[in-house]
Formats: structure tokens, sequence, C-alpha cells
């Protein structure tokens, strides 16, 4: 640590200590402070509500750890009972009696009961923190499922190992988020089982056909080995993007299934893409976009390019910075809670993050001067892109996977010609479209006190922090 940070930290620590944010574990104690008609949410400001969406999720998750617990004690007695020295294949097993009796009971497939039996199995033998967290409230069900459903038919250990290298940021993360992680940490803890695996399901593969509700059919080709699904994709891709550059309206989705279709049918490739041009149906308005007022190019000197890489005194300064602010929302959510005081809190932590930015606004000027940041241009050269791109892969909403190379880069606040919001790394963030509807909606705030550290305030008072070098997961 630096003696700028130091400094930071000694600042605005004296101003509160750190609280965590309030967690009632899920149990009969949470049942009750959740009972109560709908009459009793409409006296709750909306921070509480969202608090008790939160907290009702929670006891769902240790409900359905009940649950599972129950199938598993059920099993365990009917496995232990029996006799598998001669099996009988006239009858049930003892596993496909509990299956079936689960599904008669609470009305599932058997197909589904069969999972479910299986997940609880699973969570009481191999996956005990799983079963821990799903108890805990810390996750839900459809993560317990990944966990499980990614260490499946792995050897003991490894889902040992597997299941301490996730579990912790599990709770942090959506399912996608986890699913992607677990599959990174199999694929090095256990790189032969994955690529049996992917051979296996590779052997299976299929074209599938199915109707959906809106009378139309799905027509798929499943588990193809993944390089030739991307390879055909690109090839079609390329072709769409082609024929909308010489005037195709259609957007490129539908111009990719006509294709296909055509080509499935066996017209030869020059002939299907004429075939798709000229049966051009009715154009579909695309999307309203709203397409920066300004624009403006300059090429950026050899010497003023941004490195590719975050300086590393700017990540500690972020990373203690996050800590200040997040103690001090936390500190300030609590006062109000205290105080009866929740409606109107996000006005008050909005006010909150702008007086933290205020203080370190001469430090971080400071600090883009020296880093030779400043771009008079509205738009982002593309070597700072780059920059700003390496430093969040993914938008930076924190939920949001979508890659910062398919999002635009967003003056956090507004570019101005006097420089007010500048084009700089400490003004610039990968946003998808969604999210940067969210940042404008009224209510919410999205700051940047430090580059590349991006704060959200939520119109019901709830507040994320977003650090640089956020990973895609
Ligand atoms: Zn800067
Ligand atoms: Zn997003």
């Amino acid at each position: 640590m630096n003696a700028e940070i130091a400094e930071l930290t000694a600042t605005m620590r004296g101003r509160g200590e750190w609280e965590h944010r309030r967690f009632f574990p899920p149990g009969p104690k949470l049942a009750i402070c959740l009972s109560g008609g709908d009459g009793t949410l409409a006296g709750l400001s909306e921070t509480e509500l969202i608090e008790v969406a939160a907290a009702a999720r929670r006891q769902t998750a240790w409900a359905q750890a009940r649950e599972l617990a129950a199938i598993a004690e059920l099993t365990r007695r009917r496995t232990r009972d029996e006799r598998d020295d001669h099996p009988d294949y006239r009858v049930l097993s003892a596993h496909e009696s509990v299956v079936e009796e689960v599904a008669a009971a609470l009305t599932l497939t058997s197909e589904s009961a069969a999972t479910q039996v299986h997940l609880a199995e699973r969570l009481h033998t191999d996956l005990p923190e799983t079963r821990r967290a799903l108890e805990a409230g810390l996750l839900d069900l459809p993560r317990a499922r990944a966990i499980s459903d990614l260490t499946d038919h792995l050897p003991e250990d490894v889902t040992a190992s597997v299941e301490e290298a996730v579990i912790e940021q599990a709770s942090e993360q959506t399912t996608g988020q986890l699913r992607r992680r677990l599959r990174r940490v199999v694929q090095r803890l256990a790189p032969e089982q994955v690529e049996r695996r992917k051979r296996e399901a590779i052997a299976g593969r299929r074209l599938e056909v199915w109707e959906t509700q809106d009378g139309t059919a799905d027509l798929a080709l499943c588990d193809l080995a993944a390089t030739d699904a991307h390879a055909i994709h690109n090839k079609i891709t390329a072709i769409a993007h082609s024929l909308r550059q010489d005037g195709d309206v259609r957007s490129l989705d539908q111009i990719r299934a006509d294709l296909a279709q055509q080509l499935l049918r066996g017209t030869p490739l020059p002939e299907a893409a004429r075939a798709v041009f000229t049966e051009q149906v009715e154009p579909i308005a695309p999307p309203a976009t709203s397409p920066p007022s300004l624009t403006a190019t300059a090429a950026v000197s050899a010497e003023g390019a941004p490195t590719a890489s975050v300086p590393l005194e700017c990540r500690d300064t972020a990373d203690v910075l996050a800590d200040v602010i997040g103690a001090r929302l936390a500190q300030v959510t609590e006062y109000a809670r205290k105080q009866g005081r929740l409606d109107g809190l996000d006005a008050r932590l909005r006010h909150s993050v702008r007086e933290l930015q205020d203080q370190v606004a001469a430090a971080r000027d400071a600090h883009c001067e020296a880093a030779d940041h400043r771009h008079t241009g509205y738009r982002p050269p593309a070597a700072m892109r780059k920059v700003i791109e390496a430093r969040h892969p993914v938008c930076v909403f924190p939920s949001c996977n979508r890659r910062s190379d398919r999002c635009d880069l967003d003056h956090t606040s507004p570019w101005s010609q006097d420089g007010q919001g500048r084009t700089c790394p400490c003004n610039l963030a990968p946003l998808c479209r969604r999210h940067h509807r969210s940042k404008q909606s009224p209510r919410w705030a999205l700051y940047q006190p430090w580059s590349g550290l991006l704060i959200w305030v939520t119109p019901a008072g709830t507040w994320h922090i977003v650090r640089p070098e956020r990973r895609r997961e």
C-alpha cells in the first residue's frame, strides 16, 4: 500500500466502523417474520420489500434443504435394508421404489423424481458443503443443482476439491456464472474426465425437432463438437452479414434461420444465398437505439496510447476505496433503519457516494493526469477501449455476463466538451444496452469514484460495488 491509500483509509475509516448488511438466517424464526398477509407488505419501505424478497428466498432454500434431507434419509434407510446379493428383477429396487413414492407424493414425473432423489443423495454423501450452504440460505436450489450436475461422475476426491474451490463465491454468482466457473475448475482438476464426457456426449449427437407453445417448431443439431458448431454458425453469420451489406433488411437472426433452412433442404451455397435474398419478407423494425449524439475520431500517438493493463497502484486504491465506500453505505443504511427512515434511503446513499467521490476527486485527477489518460473526443480510441475491456471483460452490472466487446463504452459522467465527463479510463465502463437503460432510469445511479471502481445505487436503496478486474465467470 502506498501513502496515498494509507491516507485515504485513515480519512474514511474514522467516519464509521464496518458493519455488515443485515443477514437473518433462515429457519422457524424467519418463517414467523415472513408470515402475514399481503396487507403487511403495504406498510413496508422499498428497501424492506427487497429484503423480504431476499429473506423469503433464503427461507425457500432452507425448506428445500429439508425436503432433500427427508428424501435422503428415506433412501438411506431403504437401501440399507436391501439385500443386493440376489437382486429380484421382477420388482423395483429399493432405490427405484423411493423414486416412485417421491414422484407420487410430490406430483413429479418419474424422471424429475429420480433427479430429485439423486440430488438428495449427492448432497448427503459427496457434497456436504453445498448442502450446508443450501440449508443456510446462501445458495438456492438451481445453484446447488448446478454444483451437483457438474461434479457428477467425478472421483470423490476431485468432487471435494471442486466443491471447495467454488462454494464460497457461489452465493454471489448467478447460476450461469457458477456453471462457467465450475466448468473451468473441473477442466483444471479433472481434464481426462472432461475429455471422456465430451466424447460420450458427441457420440450422442442428434437432430431434434420439437413443437413450441406458439405453434412453431424448433429444429436443433445437438451435442456437436463445439468447434464444428461454431464453424457452421460463423460461416452462416458471415454470409448473413454480406447479405445485409447488400441491402437485405431482415435481421441477422432471420437471415441466418432462412439460410440454414435453404442449406438443409439441399440448395448449394451460392444459390441458397441468392434465394434467401430474393425471398425477403416484411422488414421488421430494428429495436430503438440511442446513437451517440456526438462523434469524434482522433488517432492516439504511440506514446500517448494507454498501456494494456491497469497499473497496480490504481487497482490497490480502487480496492481500498471499495471497502471504505461499502462500509459507509452499510453505515448509512443501518442508521436509516434505526431511525425508521428507510424511505428515501436511495437519495441518502447517492448523496454519500457523491460526497466520497468529491473527497477523492483531487487524487483521482492527479492519477489521471500522471497516467496521461485524457482524450478530447467523445469516442475512445481503440487502444483505450482495449484497456477498459481488459479491466472489465463483461458489462459492469453485477449480474450481467454480456461480453464487453459487445457492450457500449458508457461515459459514467456524461461527456461534455468542457472536460467534466471525460473520455478516459477513469470515466468509461462497458454497459450492455439493457443496463445502459437501467443507469438512465429514474432513481438509478452509477458512479465511478476511481478508475474501474463502479458503484450502483438502486431505487429501493440497495447498492452494488463492482471492482476493476471483474472476471467473466
Ligand atoms: Zn483518467
Ligand atoms: Zn449488462
